[in-house]
């Protein structure tokens, strides 16, 4: 018994042994092309299916933050926009007081980080004391700290408006300049001021003024998407043409001041409810009531800075 399992477990041996080599010889050159061309596959197929699920799986959301991105940035036609303001702020204009371009482009340096309302009560006092450019530089700058106190920041606003009176007296022969290139170089003026100063003084459309209101107001217009002042006054000005850009600076200033706060927006007082995808409220009445009723106010408003001047004078 025992030699015949030994012969029978060797016989397996051998047939299993011969038959896997008889299988390895007459199979060896289709394996050798198959399995690496197997493996090609496996390993080929495997990162194109990942990529095909991450791109599927990405495409949707690539397309729905387009959507997103256009959806808020979708504004009304700017002429509509135009139109409305028109009505609701037909005399668009600056509310600090000036009487010459110089006056108005020390006023503008007093009004950062201030109200107009404190640079109009300051500015009298200091234009009767030093009523032009040679005298404002030659003042001390301790004199005009005291005047300008209230403004805030004042060491530096004294300082500023001082050195922009002797540049101007030095390099522009006692007169603001009319362009944007060269008001910029004056000290205390930036690109915002510069436009405030050429719009208002002189009727040059350099481009739009984007202080904190006028950019709140463009951002909830879905007029912009950005944050930085020169970008959203780049976009103001692609979307508006070239002789709204005066008027409107006043009006996104004027809107955003009176009517369109930070805290409290009058949305259904406003005239641009409809137009407007920040809108918090519902329009009260049609929007020329609206519109009607803001111009009425501001008129108001007006009359009472014209009063509170005479009662100074
Ligand atoms: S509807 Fe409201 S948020 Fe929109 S512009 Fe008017 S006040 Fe501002």
């Amino acid at each position: 018994m025992r030699p015949l399992v030994k012969v029978k477990v060797s016989s397996k041996k051998k047939t299993t042994g011969s038959v896997r080599r008889r299988v390895q010889s007459a199979a060896t050159p289709a394996a050798k092309a198959a399995r690496p061309a197997a493996k090609t596959v496996t390993k080929t197929a495997k990162p194109a299916a990942k990529t095909i699920t991450k791109s599927a799986k990405q495409k949707p959301a690539k397309k729905t933050a387009a959507r997103g991105a256009r959806g808020r940035l979708k504004h009304a036609e700017p002429q509509l926009l135009i139109e409305r303001f028109q009505a609701a702020i037909p005399d668009p204009h600056v509310e600090l007081h000036f009487k010459d371009p110089w006056q108005l482009l020390v006023a503008v340096i007093l009004s950062a980080q201030s109200t107009d309302r404190t640079v109009n009560q300051v500015t009298p006092v200091l234009f009767q004391r030093w009523p032009t450019p040679e005298a404002l530089a030659d003042a001390a700058q301790e004199d005009v700290e005291l005047v300008v106190k209230s403004t805030g920041f004042f060491r530096n606003k004294a300082k500023a408006i001082r050195a922009a009176s002797r540049m101007l007296i030095e390099r522009f022969g006692g007169s603001v300049p009319r362009t944007l290139e060269e008001l910029v170089e004056v000290p205390g003026v930036a690109r915002k001021t510069a436009n405030v100063v050429l719009g208002a003084a002189y009727g040059v459309s350099s481009g739009i003024v984007t202080d904190t209101h006028a950019m709140r107001v463009a951002q909830r217009l879905a007029l912009t998407r950005e944050q930085a002042p020169e970008k959203i006054e780049a976009d103001l000005c692609q979307v508006f043409a070239r002789e709204h850009w005066i008027a409107l600076s006043h009006m996104l200033v004027l809107h955003g001041r009176h009517l369109c706060t930070a805290r409290a927006p009058a949305c259904s007082r406003c005239a641009l409810n409809e137009l407007c995808p920040a809108r918090l409220s519902p329009p009260d009445g049609s929007w020329h009531e609206r519109a009607a009723q803001e111009a009425s106010d501001m008129a108001e408003r007006s009359l009472g800075f014209v009063r509170a001047l005479a009662a100074r004078a």
